[in-house]
Order: structure tokens, then sequence, then C-alpha cells
């Protein structure tokens, strides 16, 4: 397709947001080298840079000295004529050749992403090669970069022409049975190898879409819903996690009323954590939309971390109801503020006098005795923390090795269910967000679960829900056409017409057939000057 000379010209910057070292502005469209005289800039030769006065069109006045670049239609990004100006990047500098740009003739800003959609239009490049440049600009992590530069570089796009020419080889065979099946040469049987080619690729495509959706995964990042009641230290834990402060960490219950996100790069791995709102029954509209929410993004994550109050007793923090729609949510249980049991126990075991206690007590606290029994105040203490003193073990174990881990067997499954979660102990984790004791092994329990859920990712042909949702069709019609018995004869018009399909179908994966509007949303994912 050649480009259209009746277009507009369009313009924009298309480096980052000043003040920086250089801007890039770029011009595209007919009147391209025209706007660089325009601007006092003698058009450089093909593909080399030119240093430049760019001047004002109307008072001639200098306004930046840069370096000039012109890449003649169609070998350029876009396929038409463009320019290109590496100025200083300093904000007055750039709104001084935008403003000038502006005011010459045939000249308007460019759209989000309308210097891509130029290329995709005059085939510089297809759909799928257009997402992933999307993606490359805003991959955040090493595999998610990986997956988006294969994206582009055609990884889906080949695949899908490739299947496509083989389903067109098919349909060919079919078409010739039905045109020629008078004529002695063509063979009788057509249909069997045509229905052999879709055979394998319903097989191809199948495996394409057995991939436990890696590739959607690690582009959108992993969702790790760090919920729980109220006060547990979500947040706390949230700003540990991210080493930044990101959530109001305050006192009081019922503070984070939204969902705020962190994204975290574990290994390469994307990994986007959730503070969401304390999960308690309330009567405040602000708080109960927040609780709404929470729940929504809980039971739509990869993983829950369960949050709950290590020192409190049990809480009347309702049932989570994360197993929404069948979808099995793995649940880690995070026994948080593990400090606080530490401090308390010692004066709790003075009182109760075991011999679990005297092991804890002697490393924790010089004085640990004299002991008696306690009264039934230290017993339903006593009861309320076990397994939380177990914890204290744990993390003061960390700290002085020579204790011993004696009580630690007295069962952490003892709060198993205890909220109505199940979880394993492997997967329950004693720690004190404030004091950042314990997160090592939750940090590189969750690089694990990233690597393990991610492996492979950037492999995958399937990257965003449209990918799946047209395979997902193509597959649909492929299996109608081998389910049928073909072999009466007399149908080739039907399978040809559904192979014909398919082969639609695939096409609208490089936007070979696709209406204004999806194109739309796909671009709206652009920045202004991409
Ligand atoms: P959220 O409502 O679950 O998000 O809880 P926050 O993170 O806002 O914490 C509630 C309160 O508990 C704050 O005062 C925190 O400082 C405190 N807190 C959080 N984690 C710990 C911890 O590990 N130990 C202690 N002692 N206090 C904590």
């Amino acid at each position: 397709m050649m480009p259209d000379s009746s277009r507009s010209t369009i313009f924009a910057l298309s480096s980052g947001r000043p003040p920086a070292a250089i801007a890039v502005i770029r011009i595209s469209g007919p009147r391209a080298g025209a706007a660089l005289e325009a601007l006092g800039v003698k058009i450089p030769a093909p593909r080399q840079a030119r240093i430049a006065r760019i001047r004002d069109p109307e008072s001639s006045e200098i306004i930046d000295e840069a370096l000039a670049l012109w890449f003649p239609a169609p070998n350029s990004e876009t396929g038409e004529d463009v320019a290109e100006l590496q100025g200083h990047g300093g904000p007055a500098v750039i709104a001084g050749i935008l403003d000038a740009l502006s005011r010459i003739d045939g000249l308007r800003m460019a759209e989000p992403g309308e210097f891509t959609r130029r290329g995709f239009e005059n085939g510089k490049l297809d759909l799928t090669a257009v997402e992933g440049l999307a993606d490359l600009v805003s991959a955040e992590t090493e595999a998610q970069r990986r997956l988006a530069f294969r994206q582009m570089k055609g990884q889906l796009g080949d695949r899908a022409e490739a299947w496509r020419e083989r389903l067109v080889r098919a349909l060919a065979l079919v078409e010739a049975r039905i045109d020629f099946s008078d004529e002695a040469d063509v063979p009788e049987d057509l249909v069997g190898p045509a229905l052999a080619i879709v055979q394998e690729l319903r097989d191809e495509i199948a495996t394409a879409l057995a991939d436990g959706r890696r590739g959607e995964r690690l582009r959108d990042g992993l969702v790790v819903a760090i919920a729980g009641p109220p006060n547990a230290g979500k947040s706390t834990l949230l700003n540990r996690l991210a080493r930044r402060e990101v959530a109001i960490v305050s006192p009081y219950a019922g503070t984070t009323r939204d969902v705020i996100e962190v994204h975290l790069d574990l290994g390469g791995y994307p990994l986007t954590l959730l503070d969401t709102a304390g999960v308690r029954e309330t009567g405040d509209p602000v708080e109960m939309e927040g609780v709404r929410r929470a729940r929504e993004r809980a039971a739509a994550a990869d993983l829950v971390l369960w949050v709950t109050d290590a020192s409190a007793g049990k809480s009347d923090a309702p049932t989570p109801d994360l197993a929404e729609a069948g979808r099995a949510v793995p649940v880690w249980q995070i026994r948080n503020k593990a400090d606080l049991v530490r401090s308390m126990d010692a004066e709790m075991l003075r009182t109760m006098g075991n011999a679990s206690g005297a092991k804890i007590g002697a490393a924790s606290a010089a004085e640990s005795t004299p002991r008696r029994r306690g009264g039934a105040q230290a017993a339903t203490q006593a009861g309320r923390s076990r397994a939380a003193l177990a914890s204290a073990v744990n993390i003061n174990e960390s700290r002085n090795p020579s204790l011993s881990t004696g009580i630690l067997s007295d069962k952490t499954s003892a709060y198993k269910n205890e909220y109505g979660v199940s979880f394993s102990s492997e997967d329950e984790f004693i720690l004190s967000a404030s004091e950042g004791l314990g997160l090592d092994r939750l940090m590189s329990r969750l690089s694990s679960f990233a690597a393990t859920m991610l492996a492979g990712a950037e492999q995958s042909l399937v990257a965003r829900a449209r990918h799946r949702d047209i395979l997902a069709a193509v597959q649909h019609i492929l299996n109608g056409a081998l389910d049928r018995s073909w072999s009466t004869g007399g149908e080739e018009e039907l399978l040809a017409e559904q192979l014909r399909q398919a082969a639609m179908e695939l096409g609208r994966l490089a936007g070979r057939v696709d209406v204004e509007d999806v194109l739309d949303i796909i671009f709206r994912d652009f920045c202004i000057g991409k």
C-alpha cells in the first residue's frame, strides 16, 4: 500500500518528559520535508544526521540547534516521509519547536499511537507486532521485555501467518475437488489430505492455547492480593515488601479504603501487590465500596496473602470468599506482629511456668523463674497465643540459634481454618512487618512462586485475551470441520466455507480483517509520539 499523499502531516514529541538531555521530535507525512524547510532546515541526505538551526517560520528567530534526520518514504517507520529533530530537551525549546510546527500549513499534532498506526496501515508491521511494540514500551521487567520483543518480531504474527497459509492450502485442495470434480486428472480424494492439514493445525493451536495463560500472566504481571482483617498490618507489609512508603499506615482500623498497588520485579518476573481495604463489616458507604473492591480484586488474584494479627485472639473477621466462581486461589497465611508475641511471652511464661516455657523463658528473659500455674486469665492468653508463641521462637531463632524449637511442633495447625481459609503450614509465614523480621522467607517464596507460574512464558504465543479469543474461535471452527464425516461427498462446499472462515479469523490476528474499533482500542494504549 502506498502512502496517501492527501493525508495530514503529523508531528509530536517522541522522547520522554522534559527536562531531558535530548528531545526527539518526529514529523511524518507528505509535508514532512516542507516542514523542515519552513523551519530553515535543509533536508539532510537520507538516514544521515545533519546539524541544523531551527528557526521560527515567521520571525526566523533561532529556536534551537539540533540534529536533523531524514527518512524518505517508504523506508521509514510509518512508511511515509519522516523527519526527525533531536534538539535540547528543555520544556521551552520543545514548546517553541512544537508551536512553530503547528503554524506550518498542513501540519497537526499526532494522536496517541498515530505514527505506529500509519506504519500498520502502510504494511510496515502487523497488528501482533504493533501490540508487541506497545508492550515493549511498557515492559517493566526482563521477562516482559523478552516476551514483548518476540511478539514485536513476529513470534505470534509469523506463526499465525504460516497457519493461515496452510489453511489456504487445505482450502485450495477442497476447492479443487469442487471445481474439477468431473475431470479425470483430479484425484478423487482431495478432502482427506485437506483434513489432515486441518487436524495438524487444530493440534498446534490447541498446544498454543494450553499454556496455562502464562503469556497473559507475564504481560499483566502476577497479581498478589494482601487481604485480611483491619489493622492486621497489611499496609505495613506492603510497604516493607515494596521497600517504600506507598500505602497509608495508620493505627486506626479501616484507613486503607481503596486498592493500592505496587509493582515488583522478582528476578525478571513481574508481580503486582495489591493492598486491599481491611475486610470487615462496616456501615460506612465509602468503606463498604473499598471492601467490595478488595474482595473482587482478591478473588481475581493469582495468590492471596491473608494477613492476621498473631498477637490478637481469634478475630471476628468474616470468612473471605476467595474462591468465587469456582476459582481456587492459593492463600498464604501471614501471621503478623510476631514481635508483640515475643514481648508478651516472657510475661506470660513467668505466670505459666510450663516446660516449653522454661526454654523460651530462659532465653528471652533472664528471670525465667519463679514458675507457677497461672490463673484462668493467663491460661486463656496462653491458649490464644500458642501458635503465635511458636512464631516467636521462629523469629528468635534467626537471631539466636541457641533457642530450641521445642514448642514449634506445638502445631501451627491449631490456627488452621481460623478464618475459614485453608492453608498448609508450608504456606504459613510468621513475621513482623513493622520490624522487618521473617520477610526473607516470604520474599523468596514469592520469587519462586512467580518463577514457577511464569516459567517459559516468554515463549508464549498468546499474550493477550484478543489472541486467545481469536485462536479459540479458529479452534472451534476447525473442531467443527473435523467432527463431521465428510466421506459421503457432496458437502465440500460446506467444508470450504468453514476453512474460509477459519482463515479469516486467523487474519484478524494480524489485523487483516479488523474493523476500526478494534484498531482504536489497540492504538489507544500508545502514547503520543509513538
Ligand atoms: P492494615 O489495616 O491491615 O493495613 O494495618 P496497618 O498496616 O495500617 O497497621 C495497623 C497497625 O499495626 C499500625 O499501627 C502498624 O504500625 C501496626 N503494625 C503493623 N505491623 C506490625 C508488626 O509487625 N508489629 C507491630 N507491633 N505492629 C505492627
